[in-house]
């Protein structure tokens, strides 16, 4: 046992075996354990202690007490605004970049083919789409975030253009602001439709009731927020019929003065069934890089509870459009499968916080620590 020693860089050439409760995500029950890491990097045996079998020439991680799991992808960033590089080693195996000017986003991006990352893998949605002068050009976004769409011409053009850049999906901002204008219902419609031609789907910024309602009426796929607005019960059940993921950005809200109002709608979408994932907006207002147990905790608070929070954390995330278990970023461990995990100083299930300071991470053939 080497509890706590420190080991860093490529795996071990025979592997490591890491110890303590092991949670494999989705609806398995954590049990005390031990995953088998190979040396070429994959899960080479993961179970109980006593049903598998560690070579007694193994080095061992952990002990009892140390929680074990799978990486977290936060669906909702800004690498541009935040600090990328302190992402793994605070958990964060995958990232959606929602906004950021093209030639950002095409450094950011992991390409779908090619060796892991060894890094959190990036999927972009490359600039905000909005109409002209709109949110967020005059503000946070106003150097090469935003491109201006005001016909559905346009929609089609620059949409074709961001297909051939290689973006994962399209964002669409409806942010009125203090006065700034909003794409037209006939704009979105087509940024929708030339985006479903091409196989990528569409991401709304859209806080208020009136916008996310038109949002839903373009057919976009998901909510970049949790909206801030009070949805009444006819808008979150067309939210739940419609299939609508939801991103959290819960702790930002809470952040910025607007957290009760998103909190209770959170609720509301949770009770109708509405699958909301884990997405900080990091680089935003109140943000860390890393996991950040706050949003976990107001995920929890949702109705999730602390499992389901977890969940909407790892495999919720990981299935979102882009990431979509990319590179082995499935949000589960599996025997056979790549080793992207975690390993905390406790059970997160007892105290979120562990997550503030992962102790381990082990990534694309990499210990991280
Ligand atoms: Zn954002």
């Amino acid at each position: 046992m080497l509890p706590g020693r420190a080991v860093a860089g490529p795996l071990p050439g025979r592997g490591l075996a890491l110890r303590g409760t092991v949670w494999t995500g989705g609806a398995a029950t954590p049990i005390d354990g031990v995953v088998v890491v190979a040396g070429d990097g994959t899960v080479a045996a993961v179970g109980p202690v006593d049903a598998v079998g560690v070579p007694a020439d193994l080095p061992v991680l952990g002990d009892r007490g140390w929680w074990i799991g799978p990486g977290v992808i936060d669906a909702h960033a800004h690498l541009a605004l935040a600090e990328p590089e302190q992402l793994l080693v605070g958990g964060v195996v995958g990232v959606r970049d929602l906004g950021a000017p093209r030639p950002l986003a095409r450094a950011y991006r992991t390409g779908p083919d090619g060796p892991p990352p060894a890094r959190p893998v990036v999927a972009v949605a490359g600039p905000v789409l909005t109409a002209p002068g709109g949110y967020p050009s005059r503000s946070w976004g106003a150097a090469g975030f935003a491109e201006f769409v005001d016909t559905p011409e346009r929609a089609e053009q620059i949409v074709a253009g961001l297909a051939a850049d290689g973006v994962d999906l399209i964002k669409i901002a409806l942010e009125p602001g203090p006065g700034w204008p909003v794409p037209s219902p006939r704009v979105v419609r087509a940024v929708v439709e030339a985006a479903h031609a091409r196989g990528l789907p569409v991401v709304a910024h859209a806080l208020t009731v009136d916008l996310v309602g038109r949002a839903l009426d373009a057919g976009v796929d998901e909510l970049a927020h949790v909206p801030v607005e009070r949805l009444p019960p006819s808008m979150v059940d067309r939210l739940a019929a419609a299939g609508i993921v939801v991103v959290s950005t819960l702790q930002t809200f809470f952040a910025c003065g607007e957290g009760p109002t998103a909190a209770a709608n959170a609720a509301e979408l949770v009770r109708a069934g509405v699958r909301l994932v884990y997405g900080t907006d990091l680089g935003n207002v109140g943000t860390r890089p890393g996991v950040d147990p706050r949003e976990l905790d107001r995920l929890a608070a949702s109705g999730l509870g602390r499992l389901g929070a977890l969940r909407a954390a790892t495999e919720g995330a990981a299935r979102v459009a882009g990431v979509a278990g990319r590179h082995g970023r499935t949000g589960r461990i599996e025997a056979g499968g790549p080793a992207v995990l975690v390993v905390l100083s406790g059970d997160p299930l007892v105290e979120p916080g562990v997550w503030w300071c992962p102790r381990v991470v082990v990534c694309d053939g990499r210990v991280v620590t």
